[in-house]
């Protein structure tokens, strides 16, 4: 496909975050903009090879900014993992003469990108769109910082209980082995301690966590636990603590699909609408295949290949922060 884009298939994919909205929004108008013609693909790849596609004006975004979830709809879509699938996305894509796509999810929805561009010449930008933060290369992803301030609301009237209770609250979170939400949901709420997949392979947190005397001036403890199944989630560790610690009066919180909803929080609807723009930039710049992504408050481009690839770290310091402020 040569360059001089003059539309542009747009479809968000994978899980759903706060913010997609937002992002839609702005990658519509800010193409529009730019005299580029928008199509929006519904339910994410399905749409590509079904060929649910439609127009889109800007009155087509409007009012969604404040909406959680995404109007575009999201699907998981194994057919667009063959060869055979892409092959009829990419015939979808000449027919409906797109000639670039900006697709927003996490690192699935990437990897599934990266292939077709490859494979069909296609040029295609990424938005981060995940409430898990384990996107390398952005300091945040769409949708994190909504599902934060989701889970530290939640814990918030969970620790009600605790303390009346005197009790020791497991609360699990989600994050898909990363322990983005965990760690910074545990800071921001006052918690305990936060357990993470990152630091499991080098400690036993929870040895850790008894071990430092662990409640030794307080009557009610929450501890904050990633989902994973290396952490063995909340309900793994609660019977652990109950095996060991029987003394202990152990509950178990797992806040699940609450996380994803909600309208977006300032910040999240901020980058989005930057993220956005920032696409159509990087196209009419004639790059591809890069996600969008904000380092130190500014757009950056990364490639597909490094989002994907390269582990995000944790950030040591957070977790050295909440252990000082946790005794
Ligand atoms: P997320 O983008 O949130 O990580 P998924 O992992 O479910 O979500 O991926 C979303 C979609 O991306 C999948 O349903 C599939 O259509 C596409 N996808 C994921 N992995 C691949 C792959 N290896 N090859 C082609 N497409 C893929």
């Amino acid at each position: 496909m040569t360059y001089g884009i003059k539309c542009i298939g747009l479809l968000t994919s994978g899980g759903d975050a706060p913010g997609m909205n937002a992002a839609i929004r702005s990658v519509t108008r800010s193409a529009i903009f730019n005299n580029i013609r928008v199509k929006a693909i519904y339910r994410g790849y399905k749409g590509l090879i079904t060929g649910e596609i439609k127009e889109f004006q800007t009155q087509n975004v409007s009012n969604i900014i404040q909406q959680g979830g995404t109007i575009l709809k999201t699907a998981r879509c194994e057919e667009f993992k063959t060869i055979e699938g892409r092959k009829i996305a990419y015939q979808t894509m000449v027919k409906e003469e797109i000639d670039a796509l900006v697709v927003i999810g996490g690192d699935g929805t990437f990897t599934g990108a990266r292939i077709f561009a490859q494979e069909f010449n296609v040029p295609i930008i990424g938005l981060p769109g995940t409430i898990d933060n384990d996107l390398y290369g952005t300091d945040s992803t769409i949708g994190f910082d909504t599902a934060l301030n989701t889970i530290i609301h939640a814990v918030d009237k969970i620790r009600d209980t605790a303390t009346s209770h005197e009790r020791l609250f497991f609360i699990e979170v989600m994050g898909r082995d990363a322990g983005f939400l965990a760690l910074n949901s545990a800071l921001a709420s006052g918690a305990e301690a936060a357990i993470i997949p990152e630091r499991e392979t080098k400690v036993d947190q929870l040895e850790e966590l008894i071990k430092n005397g662990f409640r030794k001036s307080k009557n009610s403890s929450i501890v904050i636990v990633a989902e994973s199944e290396i952490t063995g989630g909340a309900n793994g560790l609660a019977a652990r603590m109950h095996k060991e610690h029987p003394e202990y009066d152990v509950r178990v919180t797992i806040l699940g699909h609450i996380q994803r909803g909600g309208s977006p929080s300032a910040y999240d609807r901020i980058i989005a609408s930057r993220m956005g723009v920032a696409a159509i930039d990087a196209l009419l710049d004639e790059q591809r295949s890069i996600m969008i992504g904000i380092v130190n408050n500014e757009i950056v481009h990364v490639p597909f290949t490094k989002a994907i690839k390269d582990d995000k770290p944790v950030n040591e310091n957070l977790l050295g922060v909440l252990q000082i402020l946790s005794i």
